[in-house]
């Protein structure tokens, strides 16, 4: 993702060609004019700002920084096939606020917003660098785990669950209930996630606040 430029005494057409081919933004040929170069430069600062911008905007939910659901769908289809290609575990957890309408009825929304930001916060917090942390809408999110299998997810979660029980901001009850899922080598992605999104709603049935596990 950093831009190159070449900068060198080679300056045949067919060196130019192959540099550029080599995914170089820019190639320029000795001897060099320093305003020019640096003009060249400036233009490749300002695209690639531009670029970083967009991709923010385009792959992070606003509010909490995560992922956002367009990145997860697509982020998610490529774990789900590297996965069943190398046999290795894959599992996802799905988290949903308990009765944060009442939450934002009580205290407003501005205080909802903040609790958004607040779990996203903790989610990150105990995420490693390859799961991918989303929200996928709401006060939904969920969180892939790589190389997890479904126990360890269960751990993953449960841990999850306490964090976010323990953290009472301005007095404030907050708890989330969490499905728990294993990637099988049959599941489509849609069916990862809805087998998930079930046991979720088995976690809110009996009582919220709690982990509930796909059962196969
Ligand atoms: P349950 O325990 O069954 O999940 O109940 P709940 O109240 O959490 O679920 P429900 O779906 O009834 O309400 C979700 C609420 O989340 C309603 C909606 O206004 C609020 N909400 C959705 N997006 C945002 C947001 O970005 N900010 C805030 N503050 N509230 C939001
Ligand atoms: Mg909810
Ligand atoms: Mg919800």
């Amino acid at each position: 993702k950093i831009p190159i430029i070449f900068v060198t005494g080679q300056d045949s057409v067919e060196e130019e060609e192959f540099g550029l081919s080599l995914g170089a933004v820019d190639y320029i040929t000795k001897p060099i004019h320093p305003s020019i170069v640096k003009a060249r430069v400036k233009t490749h600062i300002i695209l690639k700002n531009q670029y970083d911008l967009l991709e923010k905007i385009a792959l992070r939910d606003q509010l909490t920084k995560l992922y956002n659901r367009h990145h997860f769908a697509d982020a998610l289809s490529g774990k789900v096939s590297s996965s069943i290609r190398h046999s290795s575990s894959l599992s996802l957890l799905i988290l949903d606020i308990d009765h944060f309408k009442s939450i934002n009825d009580t205290y407003g929304h501005g205080v909802g917003d903040e609790v958004l930001r607040d779990v996203a916060s903790i989610l990150l917090r105990n995420a490693r660098a390859e799961d991918i942390a989303a929200r996928l809408g709401g006060e939904e999110f969920v969180i892939v785990l790589d190389n997890c299998n479904l126990e360890d997810a269960i751990k993953k979660a449960e841990f999850l669950r306490q964090e976010i029980e323990d953290y009472y901001p301005v007095g404030i009850d907050v708890t989330a209930s969490f499905g728990v899922i294993e990637l099988s080598k049959t599941d489509t992605c849609v069916q990862f996630l809805d087998y998930a999104d079930q046991a979720l709603y088995q976690a809110k049935k009996e009582g919220r606040n709690r982990v509930v596990a796909y059962k196969r």
